[in-house]
């Protein structure tokens, strides 16, 4: 086994590894997604071919994600079966990335030795060196983990396109990475490293080159992306400022951004929403529990009258804003008196939307820690079911309601192209983010990437229905 500091080459100064292809599985967040595409993009500059299927490929990889016990299974199921594909095809590589290569390292080789290549969240920008060392060089068990990213490291990624969904209109753009909060149930500060902001020139350069190649929305990522800035030693420069610079490349017609933290979403960006029209109007801002002691142990550094005066300030300031949240269900010791205050606040925030959760114990964090010292204020798992789905009841009703009043409205949608349950329709999003699948006349290639004007016929509870007239 070894270990790299290594200096990444610049592509040129490297021969391409030519025609080979690569499969890439992604579980987790957005973040794991675009970074996913940042690997592909990588590789792609050195010649591979992307593939959808995992038995022709001449390279695997899986981006796995930590949050739950049940994702790092998973990912350990998908390297047994590539185990078997790498039986009948011994050239075959596989590696590892994300979350679980981060966090386990060198000891992921112990659990599964046909893995020839684990490398961290901080190592992507190294991908095409390490793969070069387990093809080229025959080398086993290449591993790159380092703790923390360096702010010039986004500058490999300044000219690979993050291409979200492939549909040519929408693409990630991640903005800041890590967490300096450290929740008790979470394992990114962990996983991720400190806090640490791309310059805005690298942000502004990757957004002017989308443009471009003719995107027309951009999502800015990060885990705490109101975080922006707060890093920057030598310049006073937060999202809202970004929001501004980014506001005036030409072409780019709709910015988006996630995931807010409660505590960073200042009056300044609130502000920068509602005035700057390319800012969408909806917010991504997770509360996680409706109950104050839950809230503490949590370690989230608001209670939920916090939460509530924010979210109430948001729907004042930013008339027909969209939020939506996330929420944890099961944490330790929540009892039901607790949970139910969770359920409430669904409607006394106004949030249209919610990811929910069963919480997960991850051994590395406190919570996890205690859940293992008092056995008796872990949750027992039918209990969690039950919360999940009564609170999963509360905001489908609480998301149809949010939806019903666009019935008969004419919304502005950015057309990203057919709809996947029927390619006879278009499908889109609205400002607010929300889901339209509608009919216009054909031929609809012309449509796509265009901001259309449409009639809302019928609304559900996570999509609206429509038709478009020119
Ligand atoms: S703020 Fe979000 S990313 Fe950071 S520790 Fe808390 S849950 Fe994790």
């Amino acid at each position: 086994m070894s270990t790299t500091t290594l200096n990444p080459l610049a592509p040129s100064e490297t021969q391409p590894l030519q025609q080979r292809l690569v499969f890439i599985e992604t579980q987790g967040c957005q973040m794991n997604e675009a970074d996913s595409e940042l690997m592909l993009g990588l590789l792609q500059r050195e010649g591979f071919i992307s593939t959808h299927e995992p038995t022709e490929a001449d390279l695997l990889i899986i981006n796995t994600c930590q949050i739950r016990g049940a994702a790092e299974d998973k990912a350990y199921s998908y390297l047994g079966r590539w185990a078997q594909l790498k039986k009948k095809r011994p050239h075959m590589k596989i590696a590892m990335a994300g979350c679980v290569a981060q966090q386990t390292g060198g000891a992921v080789f112990e659990r599964a030795k046909y893995v020839d290549v684990v490398f961290g969240t901080q190592n992507i920008h190294q991908l095409p060196q390490l793969v070069r060392r387990a093809f080229d060089e025959n080398e086993q068990h290449v591993l790159a983990v380092d703790k923390q990213k360096e702010r010039s490291t986004f500058d490999y990624f300044d000219d690979v396109t993050q291409i979200r969904q492939d549909n040519g209109v929408s693409a990630w753009v991640t903005i800041i990475e890590g967490c300096d909060y450290f929740c008790t149930y979470c394992v990114v500060p962990y996983t991720r490293g400190r806090q640490i902001s791309r310059s805005p020139n690298s942000v502004l350069a990757e957004v002017q080159r989308l443009a471009e190649q003719g995107y027309k929305e951009i999502t800015l990522l990060g885990q705490t992306v109101d975080a922006y800035g707060q890093d920057f030693n030598d310049r006073q420069f937060d999202l809202a400022d970004l929001f501004e610079l980014l506001s005036e490349v030409e072409g780019i017609e709709r910015i988006r951004f996630m995931t807010s933290h409660p505590l960073d979403l200042s009056d300044k960006i609130i502000e920068a929403i509602a005035n700057l029209p390319k800012v969408m109007e909806y917010i991504h801002i997770p509360m996680q529990s409706g109950d104050d002691t839950v809230l503490e142990r949590m370690k989230r550094g608001y209670t939920a009258d916090d939460y509530f005066r924010l979210s109430d300030k948001i729907h004042a300031k930013i008339p027909n804003v969209a939020l939506s949240g996330d929420y944890i269900v099961g944490f330790p010791g929540e009892t039901n008196e607790q949970f139910m205050k969770t359920v409430y606040s669904v409607a006394r925030s106004g949030i249209y939307y919610a990811n929910t959760a069963a919480y997960s114990a991850r051994k590395q964090t406190p919570a996890g820690v205690w859940e293992n010292r008092k056995v008796d204020e872990a949750i027992a798992d039918e209990v969690k079911q039950e919360r999940l789905q009564t609170l999963n009841t509360a905001i489908s009703k609480q998301a149809l309601a949010h939806n019903l009043p666009y019935e008969g409205q004419t919304v502005e949608v950015l057309v990203e192209g057919p709809s996947k349950r029927n390619p006879n329709r278009l499908t889109g999003r609205t400002r607010t983010n929300k889901v339209v699948n509608f009919d216009a006349p054909q031929p609809h290639a012309g449509l796509v990437g265009q901001l259309l004007m449409v009639h809302i016929t019928e609304a559900y509870a996570f999509s609206l229905m429509g038709v478009y007239t020119p």
